[in-house]
């Protein structure tokens, strides 16, 4: 047969041969070309060490409680408006980095622009240049860009209500 290690239809059986899982016929054929070839003894070697490094290894038991605490979690309630802010949120609440103010308004732009091309007959689409001036962006510009979404998220929800509404 053709050397495992030089031929790629036959690496998987030199894998196959290392985890025990050939048949009896393939298993002697692998005996016969390992007793020959340096390069597969070795690598057989190896990999039943791996194996044998595997079978003695023993995970970490789960805590009792860990299903409620992760049951817990998914079921915590949590806005889509507060998944968006909170990587931005300093955990003191007043300092926050000019670089943090600067993602959380181009993540605000990003955001816009996709409601604002989302309902084109509502509003025009925003100036090109609104997006080049991400980076002068002032912390008071971010506050209104965040009220300017308030309302927007507001009135499309109005928008909505009434709309369903009407077909009634
Ligand atoms: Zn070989």
């Amino acid at each position: 047969m053709n050397c495992p290690m030089e031929s790629r239809e036959n690496a998987q059986l030199l894998v196959d041969y290392c985890a025990g899982k050939l048949d009896p016929e393939w298993e002697a054929r692998l005996d016969g070309h390992i007793a020959t070839c340096a390069a597969c003894g070795e690598f057989a070697r190896r990999q039943r060490a791996v194996w044998e490094a595997l079978d003695g290894w023993d995970a970490a038991p789960v805590s009792a409680d860990f299903d409620r605490r992760l049951y817990r979690r998914i079921e915590a309630q949590v806005s889509w408006w507060d998944l968006l802010v909170r990587p931005f949120r300093s955990p003191l609440g007043t300092v926050t980095p000019r670089r943090t103010l600067a993602g959380a308004a181009a993540a605000c732009l990003l955001l816009t622009a996709g409601i604002l091309l989302e309902r084109p007959a509502i509003s025009p689409a925003p100036a090109p240049n609104e997006m080049a001036q991400v980076d002068t962006v002032q912390p008071e510009q971010v506050e209104r860009t965040l009220d300017a979404m308030e309302m927007l998220n507001e009135f499309s929800h109005h928008v909505r209500t009434e709309g369903s509404g009407s077909k009634l």
